[in-house]
């Protein structure tokens, strides 16, 4: 499906005014784009007991998946400053279990810059529904 690169990164954005991230002050936006074309977001949920944190992009897709999407087209994730984020491992076996090859990834700086991946660029030989 044709995926609006521009759209979904200022979803990504916009949640990221949501950011629960009192601790670490680093704020993370996520919006995914359904195979049906619908955008749910997400945001980093801090906590005081740490291990409970919650990324947004894992957020972003869990919720979609709570309102019965397993099909995606793309993600987009936004963080502040010059840097685009890398997802970290966690996220990237949660994109594993949805996303194929042609789900766009966009990872952006807070001006909506950034890159593009794949998920086997950033989980390559992930362990993947395939090894069950
Ligand atoms: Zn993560």
């Amino acid at each position: 499906m044709r995926v609006d690169k521009e759209k979904l990164v200022s979803a990504a954005l916009a949640a990221r005014k949501n950011a629960y991230a009192p601790y670490s002050g680093y704020g993370v936006g996520a919006a995914v784009l359904t195979a049906s074309g619908e955008i749910f977001t997400g945001v980093n949920v801090e906590n005081a007991s740490f291990g409970m944190t919650i990324c947004a992009e894992r957020a972003a897709i869990i919720s979609a998946v709570s309102q019965g999407h397993v099909k995606f087209a793309a993600l987009a994730v936004a963080v502040g400053g010059d840097d685009p984020a890398a997802p970290c491992g966690a996220c990237r076996q949660v994109m594993e279990e949805f996303f194929d090859q042609e789900t766009k990834i966009f990872l952006v700086n807070s001006r909506g810059e950034g890159k593009e991946r794949t998920v086997e660029q950033l989980l390559p030989e992930a362990f993947s529904k395939a090894n069950m």
